[in-house]
């Protein structure tokens, strides 16, 4: 109640902090979002960076894989190509053209020259004469055909005339189609007789090359880097990079290109590094990144370069890792996230329950402070009455010596009487015995003088008792002979009832019977009931007093009991309360010194009245 009425208070004193409070649970919360999103968006980066790299690195191995394979292809073709002059330079037909000139040996070997230019799907097969006059031509009847064109000019029929053998890529001055000139003179006993020119041309190819399912532009590039070759015809005869204007001017004069401009490739260097380049392709209208791939063509100085397109590879590895790194990136922070929260929620839990401890603590030292004040208070309390009935029993003790000072004052009377009469035997006996010594009778002397002793003792005895009565003895409780305690009270007490002509009659059942108590105060109860007992006979003649005791259940009962009137019916009521007296000297303490000193003993007093009064003292046997 009190938590709530002050933070009840504090809200009502700065109504923004309740806002602040959230903000300040939220922060924690929020930054853990920023930092994840940021994180998320880095392992985003990286891992597209990465699987980029990846892919890049895959696109360029199969750009490898597909150049090695084309350029095994291209070769194939220009080895097969290769052998054509070879042979055809040993044919017997070509020498007899070349020999005779005869319409029909050339248009016999014009037929061979056809049939073998399509059996073997070369480009056109021909022979020229010594001049560089073709004489004969595969394509001969044809609008195309070659013969009766001069070709002298041409390198491939010069280095062929000089070296036997030459090769050379051309634009085709009268086919308009470029090819590969492979040449081979033909020598005769006498000296050369032509050359034979096999010229072998790739469009099959590069068909092939542009119909693949995922096209990956190719091209050939010779040691001039001029394209040869290639699937992109818009791209023929165009240089790698910009050529020396010289070099220019030098090979456009060889018409090996024919007029072709040679300007450069439209290739720009790519985005993702060295071995990329960036073009739009002929007939596209955007551009496109591509790995480019290169391999030499063997025995031929050219290089065949294929380029791979690198955007479907990316796009795939972007997306399969972007889709990984969201899912592990979700997986992650959300784990994360259930772990921190989790901590929170472990940290609330545990500050609660370090602030329930605290408070558990406090209540129990609290607690404990109250049970120690109460303990205190208790050892008070009891340290009190400890002091109260060390002040009762003191009380109680003058009590007891006040009334038996009481009694003795009764008693004095009776035990002057008690002492006075053998003191007067004594005297008598004394004088009888210095009569018997004058008259030398020794013998009877000596028997007086034996009944003084014997008087004397009992005046001892009386004395002796009379002197325990009156001592404040300590509280000793041990076995008590009943009889000797009955005894020793009628010492006291006899002369008075012997007086008031009063016959006592004492029972004890067994003689030696004993019980648990102090002799000296239970000499003192005896005294006190024989002494009321005597008062309450005073006046009657032949009063009559019973004392018996016996066993009775594992206890000693006692009783004395008188025939006079008995107690009166208001003091019956009050009778064990002090002051409680019907005499005119009385104190009314008699009765309950003897309740309390019969208590003290384990045992217990009752009254009735029964031809008089009748006291019961019970008390432990003491075996
Ligand atoms: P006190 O003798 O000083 O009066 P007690 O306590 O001894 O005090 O006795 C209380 C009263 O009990 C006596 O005054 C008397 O009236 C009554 N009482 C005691 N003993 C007897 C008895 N044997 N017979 C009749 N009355 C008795």
């Amino acid at each position: 109640m009190f938590f709530r009425f002050r933070s009840a208070g504090h809200a009502l004193a700065a109504p923004g902090t309740g806002r602040a409070s959230r903000w300040t649970r939220l922060r924690p919360a929020l930054g853990f979002i920023a930092v994840a999103l940021v994180a998320l968006v880095g392992l985003d980066r990286l891992a597209v960076y990465g699987a980029e790299r990846l892919a890049l690195a895959r696109v360029h191995g199969e750009g490898v894989f597909a150049a090695d394979l084309r350029v095994a292809a291209l070769r194939a073709e220009i080895e097969k190509q290769r052998t054509l002059p070879v042979v055809l330079a040993q044919d017997p037909d070509v020498h007899a053209a070349l020999d005779h000139g005869d319409a029909a040996s050339i248009q016999a070997l014009d037929n061979k020259l056809r049939a073998l230019a399509t059996a073997t799907r070369t480009g056109v097969i021909y022979l020229l004469d010594p001049h560089g006059l073709c004489i004969s031509a595969s394509n001969a009847g044809t609008p195309m055909s070659f013969v009766g064109s001069d070709y002298s000019f041409r390198p491939y029929f010069v280095r062929a005339m000089a070296e036997g053998a030459a090769e050379h890529f051309a634009f085709g001055t009268v086919s308009l189609h470029p090819g590969l000139y492979l040449t081979r003179r033909v020598d005769g006993p006498d000296g050369p007789l032509g050359v034979l020119v096999v010229k072998a041309e790739f469009d099959e190819m590069e068909n092939d090359w542009r119909r693949l399912p995922l096209p990956a532009p190719t091209f050939v590039t010779d040691n001039h880097s001029i394209v040869l070759i290639t699937s992109e015809p818009a791209w023929r005869f165009r240089a790698l990079g910009p050529l020396a204007p010289a070099e220019k001017a030098a090979l456009r004069n060889s018409l090996q290109f024919g007029e072709a401009p040679l300007d450069p490739l439209p290739l720009q260097p790519g985005p993702e590094g060295a071995d990329t380049v960036r073009t739009t392709l002929p007939g596209a209208r955007t551009a496109q990144t591509f790995v480019e791939t290169e391999a030499a063509v063997p025995t031929t100085g050219w290089t065949l370069h294929v380029l791979s397109p690198t955007a479907p590879a990316l796009a795939l590895a972007a997306t399969a890792t972007r889709s990984l790194a969201l899912l592990l990136g979700v997986v992650g922070f959300g784990t994360a996230g259930l772990v921190l929260t989790r901590r929170h929620q472990l940290k609330g839990e545990k500050a609660r329950g370090a602030a329930a401890r605290r408070e558990l603590e406090e209540r129990v030292a609290t607690r404990t402070a109250e049970l120690q004040d109460a303990n205190e208070q208790l050892r008070a309390e009891m340290a009190e009455r400890r002091r109260a009935r060390i002040a009762l029993e003191v009380l109680q003790d003058e009590l007891a010596q006040a009334s038996k000072l009481a009694v003795l004052g009764q008693i004095a009377a009776s035990i002057a009487h008690e002492v006075n009469q053998p003191l007067a035997a004594i005297r008598v006996f004394a004088d009888n015995a210095g009569t018997f010594l004058d008259q030398h009778q020794p013998d009877a002397a000596r028997a007086n003088l034996t009944t003084i002793a014997a008087l004397t003792e009992r005046i001892g005895t009386i004395t002796q008792e009379l002197r325990a009565f009156a001592r404040k003895r300590a509280r000793d409780v041990g076995p008590v002979e009943v009889e000797a305690a009955i005894n020793g009270a009628l010492l006291l007490m006899g002369y008075r009832l012997r007086q008031q002509d009063i016959s006592l009659s004492v029972k004890v059942n067994p003689p030696e019977l004993q019980v648990r108590a102090d002799r000296a105060r239970l000499e003192q109860v005896f005294v006190n009931l024989l002494q009321n007992a005597a008062e309450a006979l005073t006046g009657q003649p032949h009063g009559n007093i019973h004392i018996s005791a016996g066993r009775v259940g594992g206890d000693v009962r006692i009783v004395v009991a008188d025939d006079g009137a008995g107690l009166p019916a208001e003091v019956m009521e009050a009778l064990f309360l002090p002051f409680t007296t019907t005499k005119p000297n009385g104190l009314g303490l008699g009765l309950v010194i003897c309740q309390d000193i019969i208590r003290e003993f384990g045992g217990a007093i009752t009254v009735e009245n029964d031809h008089g009064a009748r006291f019961t003292l019970t008390l432990p046997e003491a075996r």
